[in-house]
């Protein structure tokens, strides 16, 4: 059955089922990290999705955005490295996007993943193509825009699907930001680190919503 919407504390729930999905994935991101970085993003993640456990487990709060901003915020300020402040600005951006309401429907996914983009574009001034967390962000944002009038269970569906893709696409770029552009064509062929992440961040939201 789909499912129209998430009260609050399902997104609570979902997000702390993303932290659990990113724990368990640290040895492939990684993997992705050190053929193309410096390999300390599965580390970081992992770090930044504790410090998010922290914060929300068995927490109330009083909208939708706030457990994002309270995402973002425990990210930021956990991580370091790029990726630190860009996801925190993703979750944090997306959050107060959304404003108080305290439901998420398809409507507030695309809202989310519009400015949360837009957001992690202006601070790393990365664009479509440069081979980073953008290639998979940026169809996911364009997929949500589309699908925003469904059920949310739909719509994170179909916003995976474009996160995964967008994932895969970036193993056929030339990275242009980030530790990776040191490599040139020789990043060609693998997906960057960054992207897969976005990629099972999304798959998990899918999951927690259930079609
Ligand atoms: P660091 O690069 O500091 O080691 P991480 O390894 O945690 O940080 O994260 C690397 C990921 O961050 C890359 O795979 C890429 O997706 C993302 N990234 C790095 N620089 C940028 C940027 N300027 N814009 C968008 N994403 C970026
Ligand atoms: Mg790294």
């Amino acid at each position: 059955m789909a499912k129209e919407s998430l009260t609050i504390n399902e997104v609570r729930d979902m997000m702390l089922a993303v932290a659990d999905r990113i724990i368990e994935a640290e040895p492939i991101l990684t993997d992705a990290d050190r053929a193309l970085g410096d390999g300390d993003h599965g580390i970081g993640m992992e770090r930044g999705m504790t410090a998010v456990k922290e914060a929300l487990a068995g927490q109330e709060f009083p909208s939708v955005g706030k457990v994002f901003i309270a995402v973002g915020t425990a990210m930021m300020s956990s991580m370091g490295g790029a990726s630190g402040a860009l996801f925190g600005t993703l979750f944090r951006a997306g959050g107060k996007a959304i404003g108080d309401t305290t439901t998420l429907t398809g409507h507030e996914v695309a809202v989310i993943f519009k400015e949360g983009t837009e957001g992690v574009m202006t601070r790393g001034e990365a664009k479509p193509g440069d081979k980073t967390m953008v290639d998979a962000l940026f169809p996911a944002a364009e997929k949500a825009a589309e699908v925003a009038g469904l059920p949310v269970s739909e719509a994170l569906s179909a916003v995976a699907d474009a996160a995964a893709a967008g994932r895969d696409a970036s193993e056929g770029m030339i990275a242009t930001k980030g530790r990776a552009k040191t490599l040139g064509e020789n990043s060609l062929g693998k997906p960057d680190a960054g992207a897969v992440s976005v990629a099972i961040i999304a798959a998990a939201m899918r999951d927690f919503a259930g079609v």
